[in-house]
């Protein structure tokens, strides 16, 4: 009992000491000037600046679901179609074989396609026109969007819109973020030009030079009423989309074997191209 007493009175002066240390003075071992500042500080009502001036950005599937009008991942389930989309052409190794695919079994399709590669190769971006194929923009570098800033993140816009529009004869209304990535302002900005994103919920993963049989697995095993599928109908460097080319009228044929019909992303969605 006495022992404890001893030890509380001890303990009461050392507290306080704390409270008598003036910041002009050598702090007691073990506290700092900036601690003892910190500990006198009212916090800030709404929490840190940095905290409020730049929230933690939302994650793709919030801003989904924010703009559900403006951000799209598939068509309405109502009706048994689906949308074949291929992104990042066109290049003049896989795409004309896409095209020849697309033609024999009688489908059109929809091309998200790069600025750069449609200076580079206007002839396969014209045939897709005359195959009634519909373009829609996918940069114009192939850029992660977020990371550009305001003006170059347009640029890469507007400039492909200008490629594809003097090619087809429309500004296309869909866009496709390269990587799926999109800011929230950036959303915010193609929502007041009238554009609508469009990513996809059924992914073929066929960018990963998967066989014909793995690239069909994945899209069957997901595909439902109101689908829009990811392939790619052109590759980086060293990319081989041949399973790409091969699996297509597999696909085609097992969907119209259910029923399904194949229609562009405008038809999907009822929209204009
Ligand atoms: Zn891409």
């Amino acid at each position: 009992m006495k022992a404890i007493l001893i030890l509380s009175l001890f303990a009461l002066m050392v507290c306080s000491n704390c409270t008598q240390y003036k910041t002009n003075q050598v702090p007691p071992k073990g506290i700092t000037n900036n601690t003892l500042k910190t500990s006198r500080t009212t916090d800030l009502h709404d929490g840190p600046e940095g905290a409020v001036r730049n929230p933690h950005p939302l994650s793709l599937a919030d801003l989904r679901a924010k703009y559900k009008s403006t951000f799209l991942l598939s068509g309405p389930s109502s009706k048994r179609e689906v949308a074949l989309t291929f992104d990042d052409a066109p290049d003049d190794r896989f795409t004309p074989q896409i095209l020849d695919v697309l033609k024999q079994e009688g489908v059109r399709a929809t091309f998200f396609v790069v600025g750069n590669r449609v200076e580079a190769h206007p002839e396969i971006v014209q045939r897709m026109i005359n195959e009634g194929h519909v373009l829609g923009n996918h940069s114009y570098s192939h850029a992660n969007l977020p990371k550009l800033s305001d003006a170059d993140f347009q640029n890469e816009v507007v400039k492909t819109d200008q490629l594809i529009q003097s090619i087809s004869g429309y500004k296309p209304t869909f866009i496709r973020p390269p990587y799926g990535n999109i800011s929230e302002r950036q959303i915010q900005w193609l929502a007041s030009h009238h554009k609508v994103i469009v990513n996809w919920n059924v992914d073929s993963l066929d960018w990963k030079g998967l066989s014909a049989e793995q690239i069909r697995t994945n899209v069957l095993a997901q595909v439902r009423p109101g689908s829009i599928i990811l392939q790619h109908a052109a590759g980086g460097v060293g990319e081989d989309l041949t399973g790409t080319v091969q699996a297509l009228p597999e696909i085609i044929n097992q969907l119209r074997n259910d029923n399904v019909k194949l229609v562009t992303v405008p038809e999907l969605l009822s929209l204009p191209k």
